[in-house]
């Protein structure tokens, strides 16, 4: 029997109102996110990229539940989320959490960032003493490469990079199955960023959770990624297996985006050339077509 996904989503459209007319009926909508589908299975990645504006973080909240979608489902661990709210969505919240891209306005700037940490840990009832929560913090900041005596700290007096580790240690207190992580290295100096990359790979290898990791470049998506997903205007126009999508990349948006990704290689680096991309509406009947197995592209 085929393993079922952990997240499904089929046909997911927001359309946000940009204008009214006197009698309030909208004039002007905006289609942030246009009919994607996509699903990810247990322990895997899933990278979306697109450029700043193609609909990628309101993705990420419409699969979160932080927003509602105009049209389409989402489905996690087989059930229905799309309507869910409130209470209902409380066993959900457990297993689905999210790393955002600048930890310090996620961070409360007047908590200890141990009390922001052990947060989920007792709203949920996990823990059954502060002396229980101190210590299941700690083996937090360890997981996560902190010394458990900074846990009294306030978020300021950390770098961005340790911020990082932070905001994925409350992610990641409650066990979660899946773990939507919007752009969370962009903010990051360069230097730092290969070490949170790798703090991602290392926490799936051990707790063994899935990702929908955003990025807007393809660069360290190659390492972190099984699949990548490529966004353009609110639609997919290609995805597939990393290793297929960059050995093969059929949509001219993809070329360019790959074309634009640094080569850790001197010599490789030094002759190439980027590709530009003039976007072109797609036709009204184009649709995402399998060219290989697993590889689809919009045409
Ligand atoms: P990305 O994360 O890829 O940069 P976003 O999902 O943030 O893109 O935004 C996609 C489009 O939707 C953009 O044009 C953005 O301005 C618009 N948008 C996002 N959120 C809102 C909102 N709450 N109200 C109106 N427009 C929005
Ligand atoms: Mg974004």
């Amino acid at each position: 029997m085929k393993p079922a996904p952990i997240l499904q989503v089929d046909g997911l459209t927001r359309d946000f109102v940009m204008s009214r007319n006197l009698f309030g009926k909208p004039t002007h909508k905006l289609r942030a996110v246009d009919d994607v589908s996509f699903s990810i299975m247990p322990g895997e990645t899933l990278g979306l990229v697109g450029e700043s504006g193609s609909g990628k973080s309101t993705t990420g909240r419409l699969v979160l539940r932080l927003d509602d979608p105009t049209e389409g489902q989402v489905r996690f661990e087989g059930q229905e989320i799309t309507g869910l709210r409130g209470p209902a969505l409380r066993p959900v919240r457990k297993k689905l959490q999210v790393v955002f891209q600048d930890p310090y306005s996620s961070l409360n700037p007047r908590m200890r960032v141990g009390e922001s940490v052990g947060e989920p840990l007792s709203n949920h009832g996990v823990v059954k003493s502060r002396a229980e929560q101190r210590d299941h913090v700690a083996e937090l900041f360890r997981k996560v490469g902190l010394d458990p005596r900074f846990m009294d700290r306030f978020p300021h007096q950390f770098s961005g990079g340790q911020r990082q580790r932070i905001g994925i240690a409350r992610a990641i207190a409650l066990g979660p199955k899946l773990i939507v992580a919007d752009e969370p290295i962009t903010a990051l100096d360069v230097s730092i960023q290969a070490q949170i990359i790798n703090l991602f790979l290392d926490l799936q290898d051990q707790m063994g959770m899935a990702y929908l990791f955003i990025a807007h470049d393809l660069g360290m998506v190659r390492y972190l990624c099984h699949r990548v997903a490529v966004m353009l205007r609110g639609r997919i126009v290609e995805m597939g297996p990393t290793d297929q999508v960059f050995a093969d990349p059929r949509h001219p948006y993809t070329r360019a985006l790959i074309s634009a990704a640094p080569i850790p290689d001197p010599d490789r680096e030094a002759v190439r050339t980027r590709l530009s991309y003039e976007p072109t509406p797609p036709a009204p009947d184009a649709a995402l077509r399998e060219v290989s197995i697993g590889h689809w592209v919009l045409a």
